[in-house]
């Protein structure tokens, strides 16, 4: 690699004031520490206690939903969202193969199919208008269902994700959603802080799915919220993630085969705390999406992924996008060798052995674009 990527290498470093960059880490302060202090000396460790209720309030007030169920993780949301939205076993459920594995496995947990759907270019999610052709072509309306004409299964539910917290073409995919009469599931997991045309995402689904990983925007440590603005998916989505509990003063009653998914109370005050640095953290990410812009623009070749027009986006993870002429493992190479931690997107889940018997459609972008993406250091702090 030349000169002008030793530059961008120390200005990088620069950034950061470090000889290491990981790609994203937790930022903490002393308010984790005394949420987390209060929750020890409470008692209340585990899947009772006030902080999960205090974080699921704030949450939702936050994505202007009316409800939010605090689970373990982002792929256990996912599963019960899937799950409660109507999803059943052989019903296939379209969405991107460009996307983090969680999505399709939430599928499978459902003993659904995935169907995997191309990408735009402008989003890196799910694409409306080619989606739209091919559904017209293959499949087909009956008793206000959806069924694949190939496979006459059932589709059930399309699942957009908001690829590195840059919202997708919403409008045009709730369009297809009615017309085709199926279920918009948001895979939001990425994207807490983006907003499409103003509204948050994870509040356009029907229900909807979020992830406080230890590498998203805000953490838990591990956890994940199902959003929506359903009272009686809320109510059931809560009773199959705390073991279809029925609620009596002793016995122990259950109702169904339901599912220990209940976030610990000491995960929610690490949470309770993250979010009231959200709107700092979402600055900082803005900040250092516009320095990258202008270190980018040394670099022959590659450009920055910056947000669609319709989204205002959380930066989740910075995105270079490299031309044909670079090779993206001599990028990844020498990126993670000088100290910049670096990935490539993933691999798509079409071509993965338990997905790849999968029905996919034309992945014309999705296989173009998992060879010039590359991720690159994303820890939000202050850029001056
Ligand atoms: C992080 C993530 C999830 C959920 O992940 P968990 O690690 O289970 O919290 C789901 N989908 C996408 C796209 C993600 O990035």
């Amino acid at each position: 690699m030349n000169k002008q990527w030793m530059q961008f290498v120390e200005e990088v470093k620069g950034i950061y004031g470090k000889d290491f960059v990981p790609l994203h880490e937790p930022t903490f302060n002393e308010k984790e520490l005394e949420y987390v202090t209060d929750c020890v000396k409470s008692g209340w460790v585990s899947s009772v206690g006030a902080y999960v209720t205090r974080f699921e309030e704030a949450l939702a007030k936050f994505v202007g939903v009316k409800r939010a169920v605090a689970v373990v993780n982002g792929t256990a949301a996912l599963h019960i969202a899937l799950k409660v939205a109507g999803v059943e076993a052989d019903d296939e459920v379209l969405m991107p193969s460009l996307t983090f594995i969680a999505t399709a496995n939430a599928v499978s947990y459902c003993n659904a199919i995935p169907h995997f759907v191309d990408v735009h270019e402008e989003t890196l999610g799910i694409d409306p208008f080619k989606l739209e052709a091919y559904l017209s072509e293959i499949s087909e309306v009956r008793n206000n269902e959806l069924f694949n004409k190939n496979t006459n299964r059932r589709i059930k539910a399309l699942v957009p994700m908001h690829t590195f917290g840059h919202a997708v073409h919403l409008d045009e995919l709730i369009a297809i959603a009615e017309k085709y009469h199926i279920v918009l599931i948001e895979d939001a997991a990425e994207s807490l802080g983006t907003y499409y045309k103003g509204k948050h995402t994870g509040s356009f689904g029907k229900i909807n799915a979020m992830s406080f990983n230890g590498n998203k925007i805000i953490t838990t440590g591990g956890g994940g919220a199902i959003l929506t603005d359903d009272e009686t998916l809320a109510d059931y989505a809560k009773h199959l993630t705390t073991t279809a509990k029925v609620p009596h003063k002793w016995e122990y009653a259950h109702d169904e085969i339901g599912y220990n998914y209940r976030m610990p109370n000491i995960n929610a005050a690490i949470g309770y705390a993250q979010l009231e640095k959200l709107e700092q953290f979402l600055v900082q990410k803005k900040a250092l999406a516009n320095k990258y812009e202008e270190l980018v623009a040394h670099l022959d070749s590659v450009t920055i992924f910056t947000e669609p027009a319709h989204s205002n986006s959380n930066y989740w993870l910075q995105t270079l996008k490299l031309a044909d002429s670079l090779n993206r493992d001599e990028v990844l190479t020498f990126l993670n060798e000088q100290g910049i931690m670096s990935r490539p997107i993933w691999q798509p889940m079409h071509e993965l052995e338990m997905y790849k018997h999968c029905p996919i459609m034309d992945l014309a972008v999705t296989n173009d674009l998992q060879r010039r993406l590359v991720n690159i250091a994303s820890t939000p702090l202050e850029v001056k």
